[in-house]
């Protein structure tokens, strides 16, 4: 099993469709299921009807998944229950923090937004078995995890071997935020445990966090724990991470524009070291084509020539 978890910004760009039909063709080549989880939770303010349309962008693109989409909001009693778990383990404790690192705990950590560490020093002493309540919105504390110093090691599918360290780099990493909702490290593993997720596929911004998810997965008892795969980034000609000073290229945006999605599959193919040359290529295509063991390993810079080549297919 496998899960498509996009955060419904409503601006899945390039960068996430090739990462979505990656994850998708994978699946689909090797039989596993493929779960669609929509995750609320992992952005401040969810504007009405942006769920209904992230589905309707990854429909389009012609990925398909397994029974209905999840919305990660709906889930709050599992994840209260795994923090009541944590608590009872004397794993978590309640913190004082401010309003931007409850922003940044709720997140995805995205490149470029670095956490500041939270050392055992800062840990209040001799923290033990508590009660968790999550107390209602806008009066609540932030809980932190009780990092353990020592490296996280697991075999990445396509990154290799890795090890990550992080009582080293973010120490006590929030759990659960003010507001009332778990941080994004928890829900995505109490989501991925429940839903028997054993495959996950998704951009390398996001290895260190798997050490976190690693570290929660052990500590509440879960397995078995899931196989990794964390793919290259799309990047702007300046080497940053694809996002909007790069232009508009929200999938949403090109769609509007005319553009027909087999440019889209085409483009995010070459990217996948599918193809020599850009060329039109529906899903389906793509799914039969798509290899892993050749995907370039490297990040992938978008460029004005890729814009051009979408563009051009107009009218
Ligand atoms: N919703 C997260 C994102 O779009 C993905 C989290 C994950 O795959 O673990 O960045």
């Amino acid at each position: 099993m496998t899960r498509l978890a996009p955060s419904p910004t409503g601006a899945l760009h390039l960068g996430n469709a090739r990462t979505f039909l990656a994850n998708w063709a994978s699946a689909r080549q090797r039989g596993w299921r493929v779960a669609m989880r929509v995750e609320d939770l992992d952005t401040p303010r969810v504007k009405p009807g942006v769920i209904g349309q992230t589905l309707d962008t990854l429909a389009w693109l012609g990925v398909d998944w397994d029974g209905d989409a999840l919305i990660q909001s709906e889930r709050l009693a599992d994840h209260e229950a795994a923090m009541r778990e944590l608590a009872r383990r004397g794993l978590v404790y309640p913190c004082e923090l401010t309003r931007s690192e409850i922003e940044a705990a709720a997140s995805a950590p995205q490149e470029g937004t670095g956490e500041a560490r939270f050392g055992p020093e800062l840990r209040p002493v001799g923290i033990g078995p508590t009660a968790f309540e999550s107390a209602p919105e806008g009066a609540g504390t932030n809980w932190r995890f009780a990092t353990e110093p020592g490296e996280v090691a697991f075999d990445d599918a396509f990154a290799g071997a890795q090890r990550v360290d992080p009582a080293g780099s973010v120490g006590d990493f929030v759990v659960w935020t003010k507001r009332g909702t778990p941080a994004y490290q928890l829900a995505v593993v109490v989501d991925d445990a429940t839903e028997c997720v054993t495959q996950i596929v998704r951009g390398d911004d996001l290895i260190d966090s798997a050490g976190r998810q690693l570290l929660l997965y052990r500590a509440l008892g879960l397995s078995p724990e899931p196989a990794y795969t964390h793919l290259p980034l799309v990047r702007g000609a300046d080497g940053r991470r694809l996002a909007k000073r790069h232009g508009d290229t929200r999938i949403d945006a090109y769609r509007a524009r005319g553009v027909p999605v087999e440019r889209i599959v085409g483009l995010c193919a070459w990217w996948c070291g599918i193809t020599r040359a850009r060329e039109p290529m529906d899903a389906a295509e793509f799914r039969a084509r798509f290899d892993l063991s050749t995907m370039p390993a490297g990040d992938v810079v978008f460029g004005a020539e890729d814009e051009a080549w979408l563009c051009d297919s107009r009218g």
